[in-house]
């Protein structure tokens, strides 16, 4: 139940302690509400709350908070880390750690006089080089390979784009993460309408500190209201009161941005890893998009529900063989007998899953283009022609790119896709290209002529 109610002109809202399983009980405080036109302030309770800056962005944070406020995909927010590296901006974007070596300390004070100029927080860049630095993201001992992903010392005023704005996000969150806390005064004032409570709370900021980098735009979490000044045992009139209906909210669809979070907390994949295997759930077709949420596609859904109570579903299992490796790279572990019982469970998923039959979809067929007789039958990571003496067949996977079904059709049937982006090199590099078929049916690259220059 919520009640609107003022003092000295300043109105605000309390909503009651207690939630109402019935509405019959809820209408007998509202009419009493209605009946008083009163409430007496029962309690006013202020204490100081800080808030410690968040600490630096790894691989897996950048994605989410990418997500979350930009729409941007795990996939797509790698790839720009990436850029952002090899350009030299930024330094390695692969990372589980959010923290930076103390020998690395040493250089932020130069980094951050970098920001200076920053249109967003040149000025809070300039106020942190004139102030002591908060150390929460520095630790020795909590770096791997990598350490947590900041800018470099080279000016990234080229920048435009979503190239600009994952750069911006990690120049501010370093500016945030080493800035102070954030203290703020909260207070909490308890109003009773006989004996029932309501409550409201609200908060003045003393010290914005590691706020005032995005000018808190971002952050919407406590939305509270300035609160007037109320004293114990006061009476307040009551302006407005309302009984408040909610239903139980279902669980939320997951987001890119839950669903590595998600990941993380079961051990799925590692941070270099997460951004593909979303992206290999898109491929197959298994998930679709819609704006920032995640739904399961009907082909996606059938094979859930062949695979999810298999062995190779079982998600515990992927998650420790991450950490036997752990232990076999750390030598507490001996290789050969993870290889043996690996042997037993790939025995083991092989004869479970070849005693599933699974009905293929007519839609994704086509006709073999090799020997025009065979019909090429599609498989999650193959598609092969149904005549085994022609034997033609197109791997999914092509330069860490996984081929959709459309993009094989395409293949199939016009001899050539379009321009597919975002192809790896062995180098690293990132490149975009049309795939065709030679003469012996094996797959190349077709790159998009470049126009001549005049
Ligand atoms: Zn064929």
């Amino acid at each position: 139940m919520k009640v609107q109610t003022e003092k000295a002109g300043v109105s605000f809202a309390a909503i009651s302690k207690e939630k109402f399983e019935q509405r019959d009980a809820a209408d007998v405080i509202l009419g009493l509400l209605q009946e008083q036109k009163t409430l007496c302030v029962q309690s006013v309770e202020k204490k100081e709350v800080n808030q410690e800056p968040p600490l630096l962005y790894d691989l897996t944070t950048l994605q989410k908070e990418a997500n979350s406020k930009h729409g941007f995909s795990a996939d797509k927010t790698l790839s720009i880390a990436q850029k952002l590296y090899e350009a030299k901006l930024t330094t390695y974007p692969r990372t589980g750690s959010r923290y930076i070596p103390s020998d690395v300390l040493a250089e932020i004070y130069i980094l951050i006089s970098g920001l200076w100029d920053n249109t967003v927080f040149g000025k809070q860049a300039l106020a942190l080089s004139n102030s002591n630095l908060n150390l929460r993201s520095v630790d020795d001992k909590k770096i791997t390979d990598h350490h947590a992903i900041i800018i470099t010392e080279n000016s990234a005023s080229g920048l435009s784009g979503d190239d600009k704005t994952i750069y911006e996000m990690i120049a501010g969150r370093m500016l945030e993460a080493f800035s102070k806390k954030c203290v703020k005064d909260a207070t909490t004032i308890r109003l009773a309408c006989g004996d029932t409570i309501f409550e409201t709370k609200g908060s003045v900021i003393k010290q914005a500190g590691w706020r005032a980098v995005f000018d808190d735009r971002e952050e919407n979490e406590d939305e509270v209201e300035k609160l007037p000044t109320v004293i114990e045992g006061e009476t307040l009139s009551v302006l407005q009161s309302e009984v408040l209906e909610k239903q139980t909210k279902p669980k939320s669809i997951h987001t890119e941005s839950s669903l590595l979070g998600t990941m993380e907390d079961s051990g799925i994949g590692t941070p270099a890893t997460r951004a593909a295997i979303i992206e290999t759930l898109f491929a197959r077709d298994y998930v679709r998009r819609e704006k920032k949420s995640l739904l399961p596609t009907d082909k996606g859904l059938s094979v859930y529900e062949i695979v999810k109570d298999k062995r190779i579903a079982d998600v515990a299992l992927t998650g420790s063989w991450e950490n036997t490796l752990s232990q076999i790279e750390a030598g507490e572990m001996d290789a050969d007998t993870f290889r043996q019982a690996n042997e037993i469970y790939t025995r083991q998923i092989t004869a479970e899953l070849l005693n599933v039959s699974i009905a293929i979809s007519g839609e994704n067929e086509c006709a073999c283009p090799k020997c025009k007789t065979g019909k090429m039958i599609f498989y999650p990571k193959v598609a092969k022609c149904s005549e085994t003496n022609c034997g033609l067949i197109v791997f999914r996977n092509k330069s860490e790119k996984q081929l959709s079904d459309k993009q094989i059709t395409d293949l199939l049937t016009t001899g050539k896709t379009p321009v597919i982006k975002g192809f790896k090199s062995k180098g690293g590099k990132s490149f975009d290209a049309s795939l065709a078929f030679d003469a012996d049916y094996k797959i190349v690259f077709d790159f998009p002529e470049k126009k001549e220059k005049k």
